[in-house]
């Protein structure tokens, strides 16, 4: 069968050695699976998010910050079963979900995995953690599945998304992509202290919100990109003129140069202070009520998680 399962299209007979421009045949590959203390808070809570990494990447932004799974082929084949018990082994080492990192190209055998989990016992709320680089359709497949989408909107411009990860048609998917999470996940709510439902206001008026963690909902994360100031300002107002207080948006100033990239040389250094406070302040300006962002200096190449195929 022809893979069309992402916006590439690219048709892969994905058996045998066949590979999608996603890099992945039909066999599924995970390059780790471990607590991750690094998320945002409401992901992280106190016990950690239960990370699954999947091997491959439907988009393939040159700078990648994952690049040894994405296009790197770390990762080790596994069955649908054995992804089930990968879920449930994190659920019993104390997870507040399973988040599930980058499987837009293996959705089929995630759809499968979750069910099975689900069946076996599993219980705590389910993240996908996408580049946003993904079908509506295909979303479609894993409603009542997730919980919670954790997806990236990277480039607003067109030609940004093609000088970084050659897919002009990315800022048009990721808005389609994120109307259908939203559609299916709706306001987002929390966790409190007892066990209690909360909503987005009481969760921001609390005094002590470290633990609390999210049950439903979406967190749109934008990457900063060094000389991305005004790509950062047009996504921030398209995502609070288009959804204000339904979603929660992520602002984060991570980026860490993976590479050398002598014809893209504004790659080569970090974010500065500067910037990123001028994103803030934008968003500030604008009344961003539902919000996250980083403090101190993330963009240390120890954030990124290694991939030797921990708990695979
Ligand atoms: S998921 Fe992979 S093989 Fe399928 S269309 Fe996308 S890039 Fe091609």
């Amino acid at each position: 069968m022809h893979c069309g399962l992402c916006p590439r299209d690219c048709g892969a007979e994905r058996i045998g050695e066949n590979r999608g421009f996603c890099g992945e045949t039909a066999g599924l590959r995970i390059a780790r699976a471990a607590l991750h203390m690094w998320e945002e808070p409401c992901i992280t809570g106190r016990g950690g998010s239960g990370t699954v990494f999947f091997s491959g990447c439907t988009l393939g932004c040159v700078f990648c910050q994952n690049a040894s799974i994405a296009s790197g082929g770390a990762g080790k084949e596994v069955s649908v079963g054995y992804l089930a018990e990968i879920f449930l082994r994190l659920q019993e080492e104390g997870a507040e979900n399973i988040n599930l990192v980058t499987g837009d190209h293996f959705v089929p055998q995630i759809v499968k995995g979750l069910q099975r989990g689900r069946d076996g016992g599993l219980c705590i709320p389910v993240v996908y953690n996408t580049s946003s680089y993904v079908k509506a359709d295909t979303l479609r497949c894993l409603e009542g599945l997730v919980d919670i989408y954790l997806p990236d909107f990277k480039y607003y411009d067109s030609g940004r998304a093609y000088r970084y990860a050659k897919a002009k048609d990315y800022p048009l998917t990721a808005k389609e992509a994120i109307k259908e999470m939203v559609r299916q996940q709706g306001k987002p709510e929390f966790i409190g202290k007892n066990g209690e439902s909360l909503d987005s206001r009481a969760y921001n008026a609390l005094d002590d919100p470290e633990g609390k963690t999210m049950s439903r909902g979406t967190i749109v994360r934008h990457l900063l990109l060094p000389g991305g100031l005004e790509d950062g300002k047009r996504i921030l107002s398209y995502l609070l003129d288009t959804y204000g207080e339904t979603i929660y948006i992520s602002i984060m100033n991570q980026y860490t140069p993976m590479g050398v990239f002598p014809e893209m040389p504004e790659l080569n250094s970090r974010v500065t202070e500067e910037e990123y406070e001028a994103l803030l302040e934008f968003a500030i300006d604008r009344g961003i009520e539902n919000g996250f962002f980083q403090e101190g200096n993330t963009a240390e190449e120890s954030f990124i998680p290694s991939f030797h195929g921990e708990g695979v």
